[in-house]
């Protein structure tokens, strides 16, 4: 057993957001500061344990998704809390439960946790890193004297807004009687101009009493005791909103969280198994593929699906779907696909239920990405200079095409929820695949990745700040 009196390294309890999206930069942030002296207790919540064990996509054992990082020597313990109520296998259609539950529930059994490690680790926990979605980490860390690192997984424009949503009550753009403002939102310190209508999905319903809404609200007011954060982002990509931050709080751009560039040892959530699509891929010609994922969470609905289904067949683009079971319409796991689709589409188009996302975006025969603008699948996209096709379904998703699609230029809009149409879906495609849009978005795509590819190398923006951090954390636990 080590020497706890001898050992001055930090010990970083760290909670990750238990969602594919949240759970694997996480995981690879735990691997990159391990990397840099750091012990890691990491962990997730029982649900999200066994979703990813039972899901008999992993090989190995879920305890040892650290395995190769502990066997170059990283000392990054795993430990699983309970969520505080049994999550039914259909949450993702009805995700008010678990969100209640990770709000007013969790934190008494990461506090046990907590309690345990700061008596029995060796060494004791010395901090708490926590998903900032998480509505108790600062009066945690407040009541057992430990510093709080917040872990943003979204881009900084989306925290920025959530972050200054007293000024969007107190110019009436959200929470306003009789109806919010329409007007163009200017006043948001770092951000320069965004329409209502893009931001994040629960400011548009007037629902203040949504679970969704009070857990942001909440997650909010605690971060607000940061006394340091960390984004997934790049600072190059978003600096003048990360400079505004800055002025309130540590705020340190350290993305994308690729352990060793995007190797393929990075951690995965591994939910469903991944299907081999190389094969498939080597037969396109280059740039020939779309590639079309809407995530691991929220399902789309049957009446978009149908006409972005119809809009991919018209379009005489390849094409790879990713469909895994039930992320159409209520979650049932019936075939969505209409009658005569797999005729249609043989010799062009490829459907599997789950991939392996950076395998296929960095395929040659790639080149394009229609996408529900999560987070990680724009970072990802960016890596591989792939442009994207944007079709956002819900809370920070809209906002990510605004980045993406205003502020970038690296990708084009597809249509909106509920009003989207198969004949603009179809020369939305054939305009970003050959058309001369398509020419000026993978122009800019091109230096998006370069900036993205370069903020990783040891004279980049994300390596430097993530040096920093360590520098000022260090100070401030002596
Ligand atoms: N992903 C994957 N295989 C797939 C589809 C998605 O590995 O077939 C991964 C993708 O690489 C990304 C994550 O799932 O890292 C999705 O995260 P994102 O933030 O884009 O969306 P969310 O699932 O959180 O809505």
């Amino acid at each position: 057993m080590a020497d706890s009196s001898a050992d001055a390294r930090p010990h970083a309890l760290f909670v990750a957001g238990p969602f594919q999206g949240h759970f694997v930069p996480a995981a690879n942030l735990a691997i990159k500061l391990a990397a840099k002296g750091f012990i890691i207790t990491f962990v997730t919540t029982e649900a999200f344990h066994h979703m990813r064990s039972d899901s008999g996509a992993s090989s190995h054992d879920q305890r040892d998704i650290f395995s190769a990082a502990r066997s170059k020597g990283l000392d990054i313990r795993y430990d699983v809390v309970s969520d505080g109520v049994p999550v039914p296998p259909d949450w993702r259609s009805n995700l008010e439960p678990v969100f209640y539950a990770h709000a007013h529930l969790l934190q008494a059994h990461v506090e046990e946790l907590l309690r345990k490690l700061l008596l029995a680790a060796e060494p004791p926990v010395t901090l708490l890193i926590a998903d900032t979605l998480f509505v108790w980490p600062s009066t945690l860390a407040k009541k057992y004297g430990l510093p709080y690192v917040s872990f943003w997984t979204q881009p900084a424009l989306v925290f920025t807004l959530y972050y200054h949503m007293h000024l969007l009550i107190a110019n009436g753009h959200f929470g306003a009687i009789p109806e919010n403002r329409k007007d163009t939102i200017t006043y948001v310190p770092g951000v320069q101009a965004i329409a209502p209508a893009d931001l994040m999905s629960h400011f548009h319903k007037m629902n203040t009493s949504a679970v969704i809404h009070q857990l942001v609200v909440k997650s909010f007011e605690e971060v607000k005791g940061a006394d340091f954060v960390l984004v997934n982002t790049v600072q190059e990509l978003e600096d003048e909103t990360i400079l505004a931050l800055q002025r309130e709080k540590p705020f340190y751009a350290v993305g994308p969280i690729f352990p060793d560039g995007f190797t393929m040892e990075m951690v995965k959530a591994n939910l469903w198994p991944e299907h081999d699509c190389s094969q498939w891929l080597d037969s396109m010609p280059p740039s020939s593929v779309l590639y079309v994922s809407f995530g691991s969470i929220y399902p789309i609905s049957e009446r978009d699906f149908s006409e972005i289904v119809r809009g991919v067949l018209d379009s005489k683009v390849n094409f790879l779907w990713v469909l895994r079971p039930g992320s159409v319409g209520t979650g049932s796991e019936d075939d969505p696909l209409p009658e005569g689709f797999r005729e249609a589409s043989r010799g062009r188009g490829m459907v599997v239920p789950w991939c392996s996302q950076k395998e296929v975006l960095l395929h040659p025969a790639v080149g394009g990405f229609l996408t529900h603008c999560g987070w990680n699948s724009i970072l990802e996209s960016m890596w591989c200079g792939v442009p994207l096709l944007c079709f956002p379904l819900i809370v920070d998703q809209p906002m990510n095409r605004t980045l993406v699609c205003q502020n970038l230029r690296i990708g084009l809009k597809l249509g909106d929820i509920g009003k989207v149409r198969r004949d603009h879906v179809s020369n939305a495609i054939r305009g970003l695949m050959g058309g001369e849009v398509g020419e000026s978005v993978r122009r800019e795509m091109e230096e998006v990745k370069k900036a993205t590819r370069s903020a990783l190398t040891p004279s980049g923006s994300s390596f430097k700040n993530l040096d920093q951090f360590i520098v000022d954390l260090l100070k401030h636990l002596a």
